[in-house]
């Protein structure tokens, strides 16, 4: 029945890779093989008590009919004013945020109330994305008829794009410029001066030749940071401030992953008519997210400052066993983590090699596929990240650190039994 067909727009859809590795080392463990699996971008803690509890006591005192499709007021007016008192991000109330199933829900329906397909003769919508980068920017974006307009970022200078890339990149069509700070898959972060500088950079171009331009900052990692480095809202900057959507979510910061809730901030006039374009097209997607989720992401905003410092601090701790073992293998190269938590090594070195089992190493996703065959540790490859991603592959050490500690032996041992093709 293949003549009956899938969209065009699906068809040339790329899957998410870092869905298709987890899924896939879950599968060969589902199915007796012991694979260490670093390929989840997810905490391996569990939901704190207190949020559950939310829930269950929401659910049975019998919250479980439709809710306004942003969400409720009060959870709403709750994530409002954390983003003020934490975040300093000036003029928010309830009305401006928008709560989706997920970051990556949040994401999406964002793309599709800021890009359009272009128009007969018009030049499509451009979003400006330093890379490497998560792989579900770019293909959502592009859904949405956006043309991506890559800043190429180096190991060297912590994967982080210049202001003055920035500036080269804006054109009277930038609609977008995302940033993720704490960065997946780079695990390093921007400098408050770094954002700083690049808010002058926008509000000018704002002003001059592209007054279209949004930044889309994604801070869901915002919690995890360890390195030093204190994380920074550029919604936080005056001269960007109504131009400027915040993303976030609990998944990472409350081990949340399964629960699904994701949110957009931004302030003022048009922000407000942003997110009412939100809930436009939720309402004709998806409508509100689960009805007796609403306490919950309440009690975790408000309740859990000191669940969430508990696991900061064991992915500090990880970070530390992680960079040491990385460090002390031959042939790699590995930004140091400060936030996140993930790691990722240059391993272009080991390109040209032939693995035990005779698989040639072309590039990274051969080694990942060689890894996961041959030592059952699960990495994902870096060619989707974009930008020089292609050198290098993710290990995300949201698990224990035994597993860390053996994951990396056979990591070791696996790359000191190649041999050059
Ligand atoms: N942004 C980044 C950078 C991520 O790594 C993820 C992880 N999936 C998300 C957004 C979205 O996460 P979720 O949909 O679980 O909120
Ligand atoms: N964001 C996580 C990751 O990068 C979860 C999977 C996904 O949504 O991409 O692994």
């Amino acid at each position: 029945m293949t003549t009956i067909g899938i969209s065009r727009r699906v068809s040339s859809l790329k899957a998410s890779v870092t869905v298709a590795m987890m899924n896939r080392a879950k599968q060969m463990q589902a199915s007796g093989i012991d694979v260490l699996s670093f390929a989840a971008g997810e905490p391996d803690f569990d939901t704190p008590d207190a949020i559950k509890q939310s829930a269950i006591d929401a659910l049975r005192a019998g919250q479980t009919k439709y809710m306004p499709t942003l969400g409720d007021m009060p959870t709403r007016q709750t994530i409002a004013d954390k983003l003020t008192k934490e975040n300093q991000i000036p003029g928010l109330k309830g009305e401006h945020i928008a709560i989706s199933a997920g970051g990556k829900h949040s994401l999406y329906v964002l793309c599709h109330c800021l890009l359009d397909a272009a128009a007969p003769g018009e030049q499509p919508w451009e979003v400006v994305l330093p890379v490497p980068s998560w792989v579900s920017y770019a293909p959502i974006a592009e859904l949405a008829g956006g043309r991506v307009v890559e800043v190429p970022t180096t190991l060297k200078s912590d994967f982080k794009a210049t202001a003055e890339q920035i500036r080269h990149a804006i054109t009277p069509r930038s609609r977008m410029l995302i940033l993720n700070s704490p960065s997946n898959p780079c695990g390093t972060m921007y400098s408050e001066r770094e954002l700083r500088e690049i808010a002058t950079v926008v509000a000018e171009a704002a002003r001059t030749i592209a007054p279209h331009l949004v930044i889309v900052s994604d801070e869901i990692y915002e919690k995890i940071v360890y390195g030093g480095t204190r994380h920074f809202s550029i919604g936080s900057v005056p001269e960007v401030a109504e131009r400027t959507i915040t993303l976030n979510g609990l998944s990472k910061a409350y081990a949340m992953t399964g629960w699904r809730v994701g949110y957009t901030g931004c302030p003022g006039e048009w922000g407000k008519q942003f997110t009412s374009a939100m809930a436009t097209l939720q309402g004709q997607m998806s409508t509100n997210i689960t009805s007796f989720v609403y306490p919950a992401i309440r009690t975790a905003l408000n309740e859990c400052g000191a669940e969430v410092e508990a696991m900061r601090t064991a992915f500090a701790t990880r970070a530390g066993v992680i960079s040491k073992r990385l460090q002390a293998i031959d042939g790699l190269r590995t930004p140091r983590p400060t936030g996140a938590f993930y790691a990722f090594p240059d391993v272009s070195a080991h390109f040209g090699t032939v693995s035990p089992a005779g698989k040639r190493i072309a590039s990274s996703l051969d080694l990942c596929e060689a890894l996961l065959a041959e030592a059952h540790v699960a990495f994902v490859p870096g060619e989707d990240f974009g930008g020089c991603g292609g050198n290098h592959l993710r290990i995300s050490f949201a698990c224990s650190e035994q597993q860390i500690e053996s994951g990396m032996d056979r990591f070791e041992s696996f790359l000191g039994k190649l041999t050059r093709a």
